[in-house]
């Protein structure tokens, strides 16, 4: 068996609650250093107050009858109060699942559901949608709480109960205890992905999958993390990425946070400046602005050090662009996964390899196998990635199939990834066996399309396919459709009808192709390989 690991030892790895680690301090931040600040509000939260304001959330939660194991939704974009209200639940052994903002009606009731959430914490502009989701799935309205310090129409902001501020702590909710194996076995966050295959799921995360994975990626990152160090937090905070790097590892490592609700390229570019931003976390149509925008040379970015771009396939081209618009700083690629916590392997800022994704993060094994014999491939071959290491989810919340579909029997997990590794241990994330597209980050799940496209009565069949949109570094998705016999649509039609019943980042930009028949194994199975092949031909001939 051939495993690649981490080029730093492995670490000792904390079985305990995720805020009682967080919170006990390794890196010695001081309670006045302000960690987090809202871009658009100028709100700060220092460490002292995030510490001391997720046990008042907790507070809250428990005089509302939250208890161990509850759910808590947060469907919001990026918010200054985003980790406390996340914190909150994992005080008291409940559970924390994050919705993405851009979701729909339909979307976000599902996830309520399938969570099995029974409170939420939502922003302003999406009370209109939270009441109907909520209201579809029967939680009651007094369970919907606010971002902000304002009522609307009833509903509460979340501090609302808060217990007072001068609260002597041992009145506020005890920390639950989760020492050992509690650890291992408690969920802390349910994030959403389809992972290799169909609709999105559940990722049950526990806090020791959580802490481990934190304390694996830095086992190098705590070298290059100084305390003087300034991010801008442009990835959404619903998204694992997003969470690991900035909720967690930012405040683990008292990393002084700009939090930025959406990203759009002027506000990123003018917060850079304004901020003295040093490092940055980002995909790759984000760091796409300092090679293709004009308004580049408008600011001072000298403050930029460090540049991490990950969650997608980022080529040797892009980082020689990029480095040279910004020769001034250091450069990496992350790889990941959801259901991987999500850091698996992560680039050398002291020695980029270009098109690399990087090296195994600590305690963890990679193999490279061959998907059909499931054996080693030779070294320098392509083959499938699988990973095993303690940042393994617990498993799909509600889905033990098709958590054994992904996790192996000796606990590799795999991830539906093309990867080699070259002679000197740097992976290359090479393709994609699964059926993942992912829009600038996002995940799109091809079934879903799919079961949306059967919906529509002149829809007889369809298959939803990725293809790559360079000058964009995103891929966006396509679909073959075949009519029913004698009906009329138009390609227009079937956007329109997908466009009405999703986020708007899984609108099928690719376009619309009909065809007579969908290709399909025996088995039903739709053969995307053959549609990828026929599109690459298309594309090759025009
Ligand atoms: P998610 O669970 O949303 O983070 O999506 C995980 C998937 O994103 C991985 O399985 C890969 O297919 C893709 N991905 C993440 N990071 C990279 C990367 N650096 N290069 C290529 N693909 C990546």
């Amino acid at each position: 068996m051939v495993t690649y690991t981490s080029d730093f030892p492995d670490r000792v790895l904390p079985k305990t609650n995720l805020y009682s680690f967080i919170a006990s301090n390794p890196n010695k931040t001081s309670d006045s250093s302000t960690l987090l600040i809202d871009d658009v509000t100028k709100r700060t939260i220092t460490f002292g107050e995030w510490k001391r304001d997720a046990r008042r959330w907790a507070t809250g939660l428990q005089s509302i009858g939250f208890k161990r194991g509850d759910v808590l939704a947060i469907y919001s974009s990026n918010q200054v109060d985003y980790s406390i209200a996340m914190f909150g639940p994992l005080i008291l052994g409940a559970i924390t699942t994050t919705v993405n903002s851009f979701y729909t009606v339909d979307e976000l009731a599902f996830q309520l559901t399938d969570s099995g959430a029974t409170a939420i914490v939502t922003q302003p502009e999406s009370l209109a949608t939270t009441i109907e989701a909520a209201k579809a799935v029967g939680i009651s309205k007094d369970r919907i709480f606010l971002f902000g310090g304002k009522a609307i129409e009833g509903f509460q902001p979340y501090s609302s109960i808060f217990p007072p501020i001068d609260t002597p702590t041992s009145s506020l909710a005890p920390i639950l205890s989760l020492d050992g194996d509690a650890a291992v076995d408690s969920t802390a966050l349910i994030c959403y992905s389809s992972g290799t295959t169909g609709r999105s799921k559940g990722v049950e995360l526990t806090h020791y999958n959580l802490s481990s994975n934190l304390l694996q990626m830095n086992a190098y990152e705590h070298d290059i993390h100084p305390h003087d160090d300034r991010t801008l937090n442009v990835l959404p905070m619903y998204h694992i990425y997003g969470i690991m790097s900035h909720l967690l590892d930012g405040i683990y490592n008292g990393i002084f946070n700009i939090i930025m609700p959406r990203f759009n390229p002027e506000g990123f570019l003018q917060a850079i400046q304004e901020y003295k931003v040093k490092s940055l976390n980002l995909v790759p149509p984000q760091a796409l602005v300092f090679i293709k925008s004009p308004l580049v040379p408008k600011y001072d970015l000298s403050s930029l050090r460090h540049i991490s771009v990950g969650a997608a396939p980022c080529s040797k081209e892009f980082v020689e662009s990029l480095l040279q618009r910004l020769p001034q700083i250091r450069f990496r690629q992350l790889y990941g996964m959801t259901e991987l916590s999500p850091m698996v392997a992560q680039g050398y800022f002291h020695n980029c390899v270009l098109g690399s994704v990087g090296r195994s993060v600590s305690n963890q094994e990679i193999r490279i196998i061959d998907p059909e014999t499931g054996k080693d491939v030779a070294a320098g071959t392509p083959g499938e990635l699988i990973a095993r290491g303690p940042n393994v989810m617990k498993g799909y919340r509600n889905n033990p199939q098709a958590t054994k579909t992904s996790i192996d029997a000796d606990g590799w997990f795999h991830t539906g990834d093309t990867a080699k590794v070259d002679k000197d241990g740097n992976i290359f994330v090479v393709d994609r066996l699964k059926e993942l597209i992912k829009y600038k980050g996002f995940q799109v799940p091809p079934a879903e399309l799919e079961d949306i496209l059967l919906t529509h009565p002149h829809v007889a069949d369809a298959a939803v396919i990725g293809v790559e949109l360079k000058a964009e570094a995103t891929e966006v998705p396509i679909a073959y459709v075949v009519r029913h016999e004698g009906k009329e649509l138009s390609d227009k039609e079937v956007s329109d009808f997908v466009a009405a019943r999703v986020a708007p980042y899984k609108k099928l930009r690719g376009g619309v192709r009909f065809v007579e028949l969908i290709p399909k194994s025996p088995s039903g199975k739709i053969l995307r390989k053959e549609l990828r092949e026929r599109l690459k031909q298309e594309m090759h001939d025009r």
